[in-house]
């Protein structure tokens, strides 16, 4: 399989490219030149598989480059036993709430976040392609939260890497903090700015502008436009596909479409529902949930694409969907416009700051499935509520507007997955809104809050963190 860029000037590489490189040298995002079919009859080969090896096999239709046992005892190490429980993704019937929802269970990881199920792959696959190419690598990144712990979690421990995550000082949940701070393994370097999301991202940029600096110590980075990310996703939906059908007659379960909604910030997630899709899985619609900062609703109901300034972004109750510029939008948009006319959308959005592209609203929704809502503050405390009265099952903000999306857009005879983002106690102050008291945390939950931590706290200044990177980093010549 190779992998071309959305802007067109990359030569094709394979997928042990793409997963060491963010944006193509171009500029743009790698993009799978053609795309593998999952037939009825794949399908069928795949329903035995537990996770592990039906995500070898996903992964493998992309992952050409790595041998099939390889990739198998990747992802065996990425799923097995100590990262996730058994199912690693359970589905969940919520007849209780609605007849014909049910919750597919995406944060049973280590950080309690669906951004785990990618992580840990990546955690694997990349130690794994840096020793066959005898490279070491630092990764650097900035995070409000989510991402910073899936990428600790994930490479921690692990050699020929290590990760400098920065994280805006006194502005994330105590879980977050404590799941990211509370890492000792030397690999891992914890570092707050004192200042917003925005300033850690500028640092990051400052640092990845200076190539010599990049280079010398092998600056890399595993943010939500990778790759490899978007194709350890791809499993899940096979994977809950799969088990919705399990129980219905063999000849029956090729024409069961589902909807699936997809609680979105950057597009990750439903990007690799609209591959799988794209793929042959039997999904109807993949709608897209937003909250209060519905960029993305806003384009799927009138094809006007405007991203908004970071100032413009609100800070809601479920912060991980704080996005106002959906970076893998420009892969679906690379797919529906075909590589010309996306070229010049591109050039519209970068002058105008928007495009108009309302003539292809239709199609994307009937040709692709898209569509898409948001839901409010209220909305999400509603939801929380509604399950946890009916179902008894506590959910988190993000997952709840997922299913606030869900009950407002389903249909009679289409049972709808609801892709639970999150789990409730890493959001407990939104779930103690909506219920009047706190979940109560877990001894695992409270041994973490509890545990020492590290981290170092630097001001909006670049100069400190190349101090930070010369002191710590792996350079090459030391392996
Ligand atoms: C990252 C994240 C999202 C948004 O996913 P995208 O792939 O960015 O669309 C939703 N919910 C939670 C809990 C997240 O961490």
């Amino acid at each position: 399989m190779q992998f071309i860029s959305t802007r067109g000037g990359m030569e094709p590489v394979g997928f042990t490219d793409v997963l060491l490189t963010g944006l193509a040298p171009d500029g743009g995002l790698a993009v799978p030149a053609s795309l593998p079919i999952l037939s009825g009859a794949d399908l069928e080969d795949l329903r035995p598989l537990p996770y592990a090896e039906l995500a070898a096999r996903v992964i493998g239709l992309y992952a050409t480059d790595i041998p099939e046992p390889d990739l198998l005892t990747l992802t065996r190490a990425a799923y097995g036993q100590g990262r996730f429980p058994e199912p690693v993704v359970p589905v969940t019937g919520l007849d209780q709430v609605t007849d014909g929802l049910i919750l597919v269970g995406l944060s049973e990881g280590p950080t309690m976040a669906f951004k785990d199920l990618a992580m840990q792959f990546l955690g694997q696959a990349i130690p794994y392609v840096l020793r066959r190419q005898d490279r070491v690598l630092n990764i650097l990144g900035a995070t409000s939260g989510d991402t910073g712990s899936a990428a600790e979690h994930a490479f921690k421990g692990q050699d020929g890497v290590s990760v400098f995550m920065l994280s805006p000082a006194g502005r994330m949940s105590a879980v977050q903090r404590a799941q990211m701070y509370s890492i000792a393994d030397v690999n891992i370097h914890n570092i707050a700015v004192q200042g917003v999301f925005d300033d850690c991202q500028n640092l990051v940029k400052a640092i990845n502008a200076d190539q010599a600096f990049k280079s010398t110590y092998a600056i890399g980075a595993v943010n939500s436009i990778n790759f490899g990310r978007i194709a350890a996703q791809i499993v899940y939906y096979v994977w809950a596909w799969l088990r919705v059908t399990d129980e219905l007659p063999a000849a029956e379960r090729s024409a069961y479409r589902v909807d699936v909604t997809v609680p979105s910030g950057n597009f990750g997630n439903v990007y690799a529902g609209h591959l799988a899709r794209e793929m042959g899985l039997p999904l109807r619609r993949l709608i897209v949930a937003t909250n209060e900062n519905n960029v993305l609703d806003e384009f799927f109901r009138t094809g006007v694409y405007a991203p908004r300034a970071s100032k413009d972004t609100l800070a809601t109750s479920s912060p991980s969907m704080d996005i106002s510029r959906a970076s893998n939008l420009e892969r679906f948009l690379w797919t529906l416009l075909g590589p010309d006319a996306f070229a010049q959308a591109w050039r519209r959005l970068e002058e105008d700051g928007r495009v108009d592209l309302s003539k292809h609203v239709a199609a994307m929704r009937e040709r692709y499935g898209f569509v898409s809502a948001s839901s409010s503050h209220k909305d999400r405390l509603t939801a929380i509520r509604v399950v946890h009265a009916t179902a008894g099952r506590l959910i988190d903000p993000h997952t709840a507007d997922g299913v606030t999306v869900a009950l407002s857009l389903m249909q009679p005879g289409f049972p709808t997955l609801a892709l639970e983002t999150a789990k409730a106690a890493k959001f407990g102050e939104t779930v103690a809104e909506a219920l009047g008291a706190a979940p109560e945390p877990d001894d695992v939950l409270r041994a973490l809050l509890e545990a020492e931590q590290h981290v170092e706290t630097i001001g909006h200044n670049v100069d400190a963190l190349r101090a930070l990177i010369e002191q710590d980093a792996l350079v090459p010549e030391k392996v």
